[in-house]
């Protein structure tokens, strides 16, 4: 298959904190493409206090999926948005009906799974505080905040996330092994999924990088 790095439709998938958030805003940057996050785009909406963010907030808050037929409007919709740019896609498709409304509207191209074991995963999900606006997100002990509790760019306040309580984190985990991992499968039968396994994000990036180079250098 020949890809052409131009408008490469990537996609990212893991456990929930499995890292998806920091390896993509390192992807986007090194090879300056565009990312769309369904969960970032939801928070927004959310802290706008839009319909849609109406909507959706019970289910974000106890760590529930969105129903397929609005996430799968909302996250098509998106991604029409940036047609003319190579992205990178983070937090959807979740299940298989949306992976196979996606497969249908925007086919993608390589598809990287982030392996990450389940324990690491509980214990940073407890030290995890995020800046709304941005999407940042930091990790007491590993990427500590300059100042406690405010961002390092723009000093504004970090915030836990709701469903990063412990009961909502379990019921997430559990969704992701039930529903999520037949994506997996599904990315898996297309031949087009490549795995990365590490405990940190620092483990996991050189793996990625060695992956992405080729196929971005490919212009
Ligand atoms: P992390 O951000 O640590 O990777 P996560 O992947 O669980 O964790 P997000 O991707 O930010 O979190 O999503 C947060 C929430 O937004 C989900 O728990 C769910 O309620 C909703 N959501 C996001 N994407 C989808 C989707 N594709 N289908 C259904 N619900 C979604
Ligand atoms: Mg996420």
């Amino acid at each position: 298959m020949i890809l052409k790095a131009k408008l490469l439709k990537a996609l990212i998938l893991g456990a929930p904190a499995s890292g998806k958030g920091t390896i993509s805003s390192r992807i986007v940057k090194k090879y300056n493409i565009a990312h769309v996050s369904s969960g970032d785009k939801l928070r927004e909406h959310i802290e706008h206090q839009t319909d849609l963010g109406k909507e959706v907030k019970k289910y974000l808050n106890e760590g529930k999926l969105v129903p397929d037929d609005l996430i799968i409007k909302f996250m098509i919709t998106e991604l029409k948005k940036v047609d003319n740019k190579p992205w990178l896609l983070d937090g959807f498709p979740r299940t298989v009906a949306q992976a196979n409304a996606l497969w249908k509207t925007q086919p993608v191209d390589v598809v990287l799974n982030l392996v990450v074991p389940f324990d690491v995963i509980i214990d940073r999900v407890k030290n995890r505080w995020v800046h709304l606006p941005s999407g940042r997100v930091y990790n007491i002990g590993f990427n500590t905040p300059k100042h406690p509790g405010k961002d390092d760019i723009t000093n504004e306040d970090l915030v836990q996330r709701p469903d990063d309580r412990p009961e909502a984190v379990s019921q997430r985990l559990q969704i992701y092994d039930g529903i999520t991992r037949p994506v997996i499968d599904f990315y898996k039968e297309k031949g087009i999924l490549e795995e990365f396994e590490g405990r940190t994000s620092d483990e996991i990036w050189p793996k990625v990088v060695a992956y992405l180079d080729p196929i971005f250098s490919k212009k």
